[in-house]
């Protein structure tokens, strides 16, 4: 078993990298480069802008290259709850962002001919309980009524026609989500961005942001500096570099995945006959999709713990059953790849981007972020171009959590708190 993504491992690797330190002026310096960052990147190539992005590691060595795979519309959370919550109105746009960003990244996908497997199959989300299924209802009537009539409820003698496996109460379906290849299209949206005349440098960490007179900022690494009119912060988790504002905000939170082996095309088709991107109501999540080679990839927060090796492995076991409970059909199945990654949340989980003393941001996507992440680097583009009323999060603020200097010691009793909701609710 290879304790990778299965995702970086199956893509093409990046050749186009900068060459030699970092230096020189530019007109914007994008630090990061996952999905926002190289989507950001590209956007700027295009419009003519002297671009350099600044990755600390590899490209899409964070959750762009590690997450599920899935490109789905919708929020994560509940629709009803988040309407309730921040007003229904406020929500509809939102949950129209989301429906954009999946346009994005199919526009992207298209025009920059990225072969990465993009596929409108729609998500299917499985009420774990009996009441779950009733909350999926009371969403889905507020959807259909309002900003999504490609919803439906699928009632749980249904089921069968979606997935092989009894364990779920009925489900949601959205047919505007989709799938694709995640290191293909990062590395095809990398790829466009330095056609374009971008320079990405990678193991380049940015440690130090100087802002000079006038609007100019010194962007510094340990081999080399470039002077930037603006700047983009696209660092989702970041551990590095001068950005204690950011790590009081976001808290990282683990989750895992594991890959089979590919898979017998008949066993696929009983298992999930539509190739669904599928998730769960539990908080405990599980999801599963097939990847382009006919394995199945299943994943899910396991436990509250952060990703490194001896902890990916523990969250595979953990997962190897949990997949096996979901489909007894695959107790032998062999499982070939164990990874993990971070996940960048916010309190409420929602993401937050703007612009504070003349540095712009994009992150905290909390998990449900491979087409806002792609949709924000080029609305960040858009912004960063005079265009403010294009961020769709522009309104909300950020404050500090409370107790919070980036050590989480509240996530053993958020992980204990879940784990009891799952439990009684
Ligand atoms: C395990 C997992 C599963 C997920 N599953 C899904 C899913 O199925 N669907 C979905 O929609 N979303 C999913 N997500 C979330 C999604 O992957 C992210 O929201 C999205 O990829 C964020 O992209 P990003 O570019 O903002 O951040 P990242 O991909 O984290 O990129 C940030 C980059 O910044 C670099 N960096 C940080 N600090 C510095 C510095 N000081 N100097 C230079 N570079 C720096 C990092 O090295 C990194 O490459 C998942 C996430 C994880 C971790």
């Amino acid at each position: 078993m290879k304790m990778t993504s299965y995702w970086l491992d199956s893509a093409p690797s990046f050749t186009s990298s900068a060459a030699g330190p970092p230096h020189g002026d530019a007109d914007v310096v994008v630090v990061g480069a996952g999905f926002t960052g190289l989507s950001a990147a590209l956007a700027l190539a295009r419009k003519g802008a002297r671009v350099v992005v600044l990755e600390a590691g590899t490209i899409l060595n964070a959750a762009s290259g590690r997450n599920g795979g899935m490109c789905n519309n919708g929020f994560a959370q509940d629709f009803h709850g988040l309407s309730t919550r921040l007003g229904l109105d406020r929500a509809i746009g939102l949950y129209r962002a989301f429906d954009a960003a999946v346009s994005k990244v199919e526009s992207i996908v298209t025009e920059e001919g990225i072969k990465c497997d993009f596929k409108r199959v729609g998500k299917l989300k499985l009420a774990a309980k009996p009441q779950h299924y009733e909350k999926l209802a009371r969403s889905q009537e507020l959807l259909a009524r309002h900003v999504d009539p490609e919803t439906r409820m699928l009632p749980r003698g249904d089921l069968h026609t979606e997935i092989g496996s009894d364990r779920y109460y009925g489900g949601l379906i959205f047919e505007k989500s989709a799938g694709m290849h995640m290191g293909r299209f990062g590395h095809g949206l990398a790829e466009a961005a330095a056609r374009r005349g971008a320079l990405i440098y990678q193991n380049a960490p940015v440690t130090g942001l100087r802002r000079l007179a006038g609007q100019m900022h010194d962007v510094c690494t340990p081999s080399g500096t470039v002077r930037a009119q603006q700047v983009l912060l696209a660092t989702g988790t970041s551990r590095i570099g001068p950005f204690g504002w950011i790590r009081r905000r976001i808290v990282p939170v683990g989750a895992f995945l594991i890959v089979t082996e590919p898979l017998p095309v008949d066993l696929l088709d009983r298992l999930t006959p539509r190739r669904r991107m599928t998730t769960d109501t539990r908080n405990f999540v599980n999801y599963f999709r097939v990847t382009p080679d006919s394995r199945l990839l299943f994943g899910g927060r396991a436990r509250f713990a952060a990703s490194n090796a001896a902890s990916d492995l523990k969250s595979g076991v953990i997962l190897r059953e949990s997949m096996i409970a979901v489909f007894p059909e695959l107790a032998d199945a062999r499982v070939d790849y164990c990874w993990g990654g971070m996940v960048d949340m916010t309190r409420d989980r929602l993401p937050r981007a703007g612009e504070r003393d003349g540095v712009y941001f994009s992150m905290g996507y909390s998990g449900h972020g491979t087409q806002m992440a792609t949709y924000m680097g080029a609305i960040m583009a858009e912004v960063l171009d005079g265009k403010p009323d294009l961020n769709p999060w522009r309104e909300f603020d950020w404050p500090a959590i409370p107790g919070y200097f980036g050590w989480a010691w509240f996530l053993p009793l958020i992980g204990a708190y879940y784990r009891y909701q799952d439990l009684v609710r």
